[in-house]
């Protein structure tokens, strides 16, 4: 069988491996001068691979549709994907969070071991080459494919092949190569696309506290998203103030509840400065501050709780006036002050665009796969692999597991 994957990226590696592996004579297509532009860049240069957690966690990092990773998951899982790396001569470490990166700290490393794999199983690799277009016959009741074009600076080229594996990504970081075209071209074939949203994204504000307290790091702080009255997210961890707004841990991971029409509609970050302690406590924490800092004025006197960028918002929307003097703060100020601590709101204008999204969310349509085999259910000899398939997960290694996941799923699959 004659097998064509479209995308050089880990997804598509990953299904050109499998699908070799299986004995078929396999062609890669990339658009780039080279393989992985976008996985050079994970984990900041590090790339963070996979996740070291039992498998069945990998599905609660999973945010949308993470029954249909199942069949993917099961068949290739975390445990799976570092042993194929470690066969392949690459060392691993597992470091907080589970996460696994390789043990020299360079994705590159990644990249040289996927395509020392490819070469010794044969896979013929065109670069520069841009797949235009899926060729299909009809013998039957369901559409087959027969043939894909390709165009490089030689010119347009049909590939006849039994088999496409689909892996072109998503549309964030469009100059590593995911432009997201290949959605229009699969529109086009009939396949239900669903609208592809930047995910794992930072997000920005108007709010002009945020230039007070750029380059603030706040670590051990939780964070509700809401969307008027509904909860999207809530979460405990690190976040960070940018020129532009809120990014960090946190927030990426709550750009993960947030749907475009949610930003239409208005959302807000309520941030729990002190979620450690309950407004009672923290109240008899500030009167202890105000003991030590009796003569002071108000605004002196809260170097000990709070980090100096913060100190001028926390004042400026509690209304105690900082010339006070502590001994003369009320009781009801200091309940507006613990209130303030407790729930410091921001509004929230929208994110940063596919730009800055980590990943993106949307895409081919799962309804659309069969999840056993990732196989187009409307079109015989099509497959799909990676961030194209509406399927995306957290930060921690995930989302490349499912790369590995669906990748391998597809090349196995794709000469049965
Ligand atoms: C900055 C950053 C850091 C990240 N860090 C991590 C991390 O540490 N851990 C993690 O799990 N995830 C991380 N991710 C997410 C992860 O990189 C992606 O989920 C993953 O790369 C998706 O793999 P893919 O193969 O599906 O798509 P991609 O990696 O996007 O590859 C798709 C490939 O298809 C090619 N292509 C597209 N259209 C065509 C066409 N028509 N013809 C030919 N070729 C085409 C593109 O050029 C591209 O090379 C990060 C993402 C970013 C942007």
């Amino acid at each position: 069988m004659t097998v064509v994957v479209v995308g050089g990226g880990p997804a598509g590696m990953m299904a050109a491996i499998a699908a070799a592996e299986n004995g078929n004579t396999v062609t890669l297509i990339e658009q780039n001068d080279k393989l992985g532009k976008k996985l050079f860049l994970t984990g900041k240069g590090r790339c963070n691979l996979s996740n070291a957690c039992p498998v069945e966690e990998l599905f609660d990092n999973i945010v949308r549709n993470p029954k249909f990773m199942y069949s993917a998951i099961y068949g290739f899982d975390n445990t799976a994907v570092t042993d194929f790396f470690t066969d392949c001569g690459l060392l691993l470490k597992t470091e907080r969070g589970q996460r696994v990166f390789p043990k020299s700290d360079h994705s590159s490393d990644v990249i040289k071991a996927l395509r020392t794999k490819l070469d010794r199983l044969g896979v013929k690799v065109m670069l520069q080459t841009r797949l235009i277009e899926c060729k299909t016959v009809n013998n039957g009741e369901k559409d087959s494919i027969s043939a894909v074009i390709v165009k490089n600076a030689n010119g347009k080229r049909e590939i006849k092949t039994d088999s496409v594996i689909m892996a072109t990504g998503g549309c964030s970081y469009k100059t590593t190569g995911s432009d997201g075209s290949a959605f229009l071209m699969l529109e086009k074939m009939g396949i239900k696309i669903t609208d592809p949203e930047p995910s794992l994204v930072p997000f920005s504000c108007d709010d002009k506290c945020i230039t007070d307290m750029q380059g603030l790091s706040l670590k051990n702080i939780s964070v509700t998203v809401s969307q008027g009255k509904k909860t999207l997210y809530s979460g405990f961890g690190e976040m960070l103030f940018t020129h532009f707004g809120l990014s960090g841990p946190l927030i990426l991971s709550a750009s993960s509840y947030v749907r475009q029409d949610d930003y239409k509609k208005g959302i807000k970050v309520s941030i729990d400065l002190k979620p450690a302690l309950s407004e009672e406590e923290l109240d008899a924490r500030i009167l202890r501050d105000f003991e030590e800092y009796m003569n002071r004025d108000f605004g002196n006197s809260l170097g000990k709780l709070l980090p100096a960028k913060l100190i001028a918002s926390v004042i400026k929307r509690c209304g105690i006036d900082p010339t006070k003097k502590v001994n003369s703060v009320t009781r009801a100020e200091r309940k507006k002050l613990c209130e303030t601590l407790k729930s410091f709101d921001i509004e929230v204008r929208g994110n940063r665009g596919f730009e800055e999204a980590i990943i993106t969310r949307g895409g081919v349509n799962v309804s659309q796969i069969d999840p056993s085999s990732m196989e187009c259910k409307s079109i015989n000899g099509l497959y799909f692999a990676g961030e194209m398939i509406d399927v995306d997960a957290l930060t921690g290694g995930f989302n490349l597991q499912i790369a590995w996941s669906t990748g391998h799923l597809a090349g196995t699959s794709c000469n049965v």
